[in-house]
């Protein structure tokens, strides 16, 4: 100690910390870190060992990096804690916590501290999931996964990953997304099916038939499950016949019973669904199963509402009567209808549908369809017989008198815009390829650019 006071005081830092360096009595290095002025104050709190002393230290400065810089050296579990209680939230407080986890997470023998690490896992925000991970008792371990934020709960869920009953309890008690978490790593077929058959949320039902291997379990879920997707899950499951059988005539779900009719061979089973089911989606996933020509025809001409979920459907039909069924159905889409109708070759049915169909659409279109198997087949426009090749060089049926040209479509007179002027027209005609004659058709006109 010279004039001025003591070395530690000095203005010259360097000089000030050499001066703490050789000090070792810790009550004096506690004053020189409370009123020293520069860096000896972080040189003099590095050189204290006693928890109390560094306590004291973190209590009686103000100065945020004194006490973060005294706390971080505390190593006295007890004292630290009671210092915690004192201070609180404050930011000192909970500065004292983060170091009371850290202490404790990464230096404390984890068998002595069990009731602290679960505090932390279930309360702290520092080191959560590594205090959790320390955690040896199974309640212990199952009340954090339940009710810890995400660290912890996932930590405790990882340890418990080779104990299936306690999975399930997790599941059983925990919010959805948590029991699903607790779900990923089950295996046990009789947890699996204790949640399957028994958990209160869905989504963790559902998770759990998809990995159920006991068909009986399946089963009951597929038939009594209270929830649609978790019985279409469990559909999607089952294998055997007479199960499957059994959905597709009971769930009040069509898409259930959808899902069991896609499962289903039995082809007298798919015909009776695709030919007697009133709901025409089901109906439908049965005939796309039937392989059978003679017995999809049926069931189409039986049942042509089939195709309204499937137009597909109509590409497979070889059956005229079918396809009229089909052009015939009130209840289907015109376009369905047309489609039919496009597909048809027979002759007499095409002018039957013209005759009785009171749907324009359908009628024009089978007004076309009707043309172009009489040119096809040389046909008499108005009594169907067949015109010998004289008859049809002169484009007259001998029978009846009809016409019976070969029409192509022709634009004549056609009048393009030009720059100064944007009017343009086209007429377009037919003639027949045969004879030449003409007959005006229509005229297309207008100002602007041509649309073709
Ligand atoms: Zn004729
Ligand atoms: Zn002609």
């Amino acid at each position: 100690m010279g004039l001025f006071g003591p070395a530690w005081k000095s203005g010259n830092v360097d000089k000030a910390i050499r001066a703490v360096e050789k000090m070792t009595d810790e009550s004096e290095l506690l004053t020189v870190a409370l009123e020293a002025t520069t860096q000896a104050r972080f040189a003099a709190l590095k050189r204290i060992q006693d928890s109390s002393l560094l306590l004291r230290a973190a209590s009686q400065s103000s100065d945020r990096s004194i006490y973060e810089a005294a706390l971080a050296r505390v190593t006295d579990i007890e004292a630290l804690k009671a210092f915690c209680a004192v201070e609180g939230d404050s930011h000192k407080g909970l500065c004292a916590d983060s170091c009371l986890s850290k202490l404790l997470v990464e230096k404390a023998d984890p068998a002595l501290y069990q009731a602290d690490l679960k505090r932390i896992a279930l309360k702290s925000a520092f080191l959560p999931g590594k205090a959790a991970q320390k955690l040896t008792a199974r309640s212990d371990l199952i009340e954090v996964a339940i009710k810890a934020k995400y660290d912890a709960a996932r930590a405790a869920i990882d340890k418990l990953s080779g104990d299936p009953a306690a999975l399930c309890e997790i599941v059983f008690k925990s919010e959805k997304t948590r029991a699903l978490q607790a779900l990923e790593s089950l295996r046990d077929q009789d947890q699996l099916e204790k949640i399957a058959l028994g958990c209160p949320e869905s989504a963790c039902r559902k998770a759990a038939v998809e990995r159920l291997n006991k068909e009986a379990a399946v089963a009951r879920v597929a038939l009594e499950d209270s929830s649609a997707e978790v019985r279409l899950a469990a559909a999607g499951c089952i294998a055997s016949p007479s199960m499957l059988a059994r959905i597709a005539a009971e769930d009040p779900d069509r898409y259930v019973r959808c899902a069991a009719i896609d499962r289903i061979e039995d082809q007298s089973l798919l015909n009776k669904i695709a030919t007697t089911d009133g709901d025409a989606l089901a109906a439908c996933h049965a005939a796309q199963r039937l392989t059978d020509q003679a017995a999809f025809d049926n069931a189409l001409r039986r049942n042509p509402g089939i195709v309204k979920n499937s137009e597909a459907l109509l590409g497979r039909a070889k059956d005229p009567q079918a396809l009229y069924a089909v052009a015939m159905d009130d209840q289907l889409f015109p376009r369905s209808r047309i489609l039919a109708v496009k597909a048809m070759e027979d002759y007499e049915l095409l002018r039957k549908l013209i005759k009785e169909c009171r749907k324009h659409d359908v009628v024009e279109a089978a007004r076309e369809r009707k043309e172009v198997l009489e040119k096809q087949r040389g046909l008499c426009p108005k009594c169907g017989r067949a015109l010998s090749p004289d008859e049809l060089s002169h484009c007259r049926c001998g029978a009846c008198g009809a016409e019976a040209h070969d029409f192509r479509f022709s634009e004549e007179n056609v009048v393009s815009a030009t720059e100064r002027d944007s009017y343009w027209s086209r007429d377009i005609y037919r003639v027949c390829r045969r004879c030449g004659k003409r007959e005006f058709v229509t005229k297309y006109e207008g100002w602007g650019t041509d649309v073709d």
